[in-house]
């Protein structure tokens, strides 16, 4: 096949970085053909050298940056953009907040709604430390079991003890955890030969209550010394309230199996967020910025402008976080969610906050969204929090014909949230309002997005 890149392997050129991508490259046009630079910020002329030029698009390094932007900042540590942890933390804060406003105009731009408003992100002000959770591999480095990370899209391992947007507390006990499944001599996951014991070391922490869950996942059923290796880190870290072993022993990238046991202590932590107390499992969904959640949830509430007589659902409700805020200004909430765990977990919750409006149903939202309506409930609000491939044709659907008067849309991935508004769109649902991105991933490329549709009067 001929190859029609206007650049090509091994040639050096300059140009402009016009433009960042999701995964915090930046981007130089040559001819509008894309080349992709690690490390090179908006605005910076760079001399490049040319390592890959594939017919669409090319990879480049900067060799030598002619002006650098004024938003750069030192460069911190090179493993975090590397694993792609911190992919923006070469950039100030304030850029960074800029840019996600951005990253959200320009697709409204890219799609038929270039009339709607983009208002500001809200940032933090604290934008490092902030991860509640983390999830890290441990594999075998040096003869020594060892946590780290990926280089991002890759399988080689990087050991990493500073991780820096996880609380701190975390990157210390994920630490004492490791020295002491060393000193047991428990063999990490070996993933080509799928060999080995400890596959992932996964530490949850409440950001008010400061309690701890420690996960380790295990490739086989049995952990040797497990009640011996609980106890110890119960012993060096004593707020950890809950050991938990999980076992995953397929080949696959998705971190946690299906089945969990508790070692020690119990089976969840808690944490208040805007003063409601929730139970969090270890297999529930939680958001992972306490300080940006509890502004995101509160503008959510918010927007949905209840004044205590309506009906509400609560599409995508992981543990009810969302719901239990709604219910303390609604009539009566429906939520649903599909991890029994999380709905167990929500149920409790409800109990916890002596909230007794709310309904919880484990399953698919498009099916219990059809089925409430077939039993002849009329939302008056739908509150959407979906995952990254957001809403379904027939989730859209069904919200149609549930015909709430607004649709409160809290979305992690802005490409879904335009592809779902316009589909929205053609079924007479309009935004209100500006959307409001939040910034829930601080140094990341990602972005959080609350829009509110309402029904045009017919
Ligand atoms: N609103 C919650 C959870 C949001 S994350 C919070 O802010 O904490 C999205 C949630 O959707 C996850 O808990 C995930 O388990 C759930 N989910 C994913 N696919 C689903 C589906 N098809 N139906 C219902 N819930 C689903």
């Amino acid at each position: 096949m001929k190859n029609k890149a206007p650049v090509s392997k091994n040639e050096e050129l300059t140009a402009t970085i016009e433009d960042l991508t999701y995964q915090g490259m930046g981007v130089a046009k040559v001819d509008g053909y894309p080349l992709f630079v690690a490390g090179a910020l908006p605005g910076e002329q760079v001399k490049l050298h040319v390592l890959k030029a594939d017919k669409k698009y090319g990879f480049a390094k900067a060799i030598d940056y002619l002006t650098t932007s004024p938003d750069r900042v030192a460069p911190g540590k090179k493993e975090l953009v590397q694993t792609g942890i911190a992919p923006l933390q070469h950039w100030t804060y304030a850029a960074q907040l800029k840019y996600k406003r951005k990253l959200v105009t320009d697709l409204l731009q890219k799609s038929h709604l270039s009339n709607l408003e983009v208002a500001p992100t809200v940032g933090m002000e604290n934008p490092s430390g902030y991860r509640n959770k983390a999830q890290v591999p441990a594999r075998d480095f040096k003869g020594q079991l060892t946590t780290g990370f990926f280089r991002r899209g890759s399988h080689n391992f990087v050991p990493l003890e500073d991780y820096f947007i996880q609380d701190p507390r975390i990157d210390e006990v994920i630490l004492v955890v490791r020295d002491i499944l060393r000193e047991f001599k428990v063999p990490a996951y070996n993933e080509e030969k799928h060999t080995g014991v400890i596959r992932n070391v996964m530490v949850r922490r409440g950001h008010y209550s400061g309690e701890v869950m420690v996960v380790l996942v295990t490739k086989t059923k049995k952990l040797m010394g497990a009640a011996e290796i609980s106890a110890q880190i119960q012993e060096k870290c004593s707020d950890v309230v809950s050991v938990i072993q999980n076992i995953n022993s397929e080949k696959t990238n998705v971190i946690l199996g299906k089945t969990s046991k508790v070692l020690r202590g119990r089976n969840y932590i808690q944490d208040q967020l805007n003063g409601l107390t929730f139970n969090i499992s270890a297999q529930s969904f939680y958001q992972v910025n306490p300080v940006q959640t509890e502004k995101l949830y509160a503008r959510a509430v918010e927007l949905a402008d209840l004044t205590g007589t309506e009906t509400v659902v609560d599409a995508y409700c992981g543990i009810g976080t969302i719901s239990l805020s709604l219910a303390q200004a609604a009539k009566q909430v429906y939520g649903v969610e599909i991890v029994p765990e999380a709905i167990a977990d929500a149920k409790e919750n409800a109990r916890l906050n002596n909230l007794k409006n709310l309904t919880f149903e484990t399953g698919n939202a498009e099916d219990a969204l059809a089925k409430w309506v077939s039993d002849g409930i009329q939302p008056d609000v739908i509150m959407v929090d979906p995952p990254r491939k957001g809403l379904t044709e027939n989730f859209i659907e069904a919200a149609v014909k549930a015909a709430p008067q607004k649709v409160v849309y809290v979305s992690c991935n802005p490409a879904t949230l335009v592809r779902d508004i316009e589909r929205f769109g053609e079924q007479g649902y309009s935004v209100i309002g500006a959307l409001e991105p939040f910034d829930q991933f601080p140094q990341t490329t990602h972005v959080e997005t609350i829009a509110v549709l309402e029904k045009a009067a017919d």
